[in-house]
């Protein structure tokens, strides 16, 4: 038998995990039970959602995928205020996050696509040519990633 896909939860809005919800029987009040989950608490595993009864973390599980990028590589300047994380996709591309630490604020720079078009010349992204867009999803990603180290 096949295996199911699963889509990254991330990639649905709120209206969209209660459409999920409802397809598959589950009350739209369990949607956001989720939402708040990986919203406000920060989970990233079916498991970490101990409020909700063990056959809806297994449901959760069999048909969304929880993390689509994984840390490869992490390097900090040397005063330690810029964080680069290097995630690898499940196609096996690479795409890059940075967090920069200035005295009032924080930015984070992320990626929307694997690779770029654009090929400027000191630029290791451009020399790996365009590759593709990221999903929504693989964008949120980025961003909670960090939320979860600066929490
Ligand atoms: S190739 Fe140029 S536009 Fe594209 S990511 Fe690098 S610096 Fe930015």
């Amino acid at each position: 038998m096949a295996e199911t896909i699963r889509r990254l939860i991330y990639d649905l809005d709120l209206p969209e995990l209660e459409q999920a919800f409802k397809e598959s029987g589950q009350p739209a009040y369990r949607a956001k039970q989720v939402w708040q989950g990986l919203y406000h608490q920060l989970w990233n595993s079916p498991d970490q959602f101990s409020s909700l009864p063990k056959p809806l973390r297994e449901w959760l599980g069999s048909i969304f995928q929880f993390q689509n990028l994984t840390p490869d590589q992490v390097q900090l300047s040397s005063d330690g205020e810029t964080r680069k994380t290097l995630f690898l996709l499940p196609d096996g591309r690479a795409i890059e996050a940075v967090l920069m630490h200035y005295d009032r604020r924080k930015t984070l720079c992320i990626s929307t696509q694997a690779g770029c078009a654009m090929g400027c010349v000191f630029c290791a992204t451009g020399q790996m040519g365009f590759k593709r867009h990221l999903s929504s999803g693989e964008i949120v990603e980025q961003v909670l990633y960090y939320a979860r180290i600066l929490r």
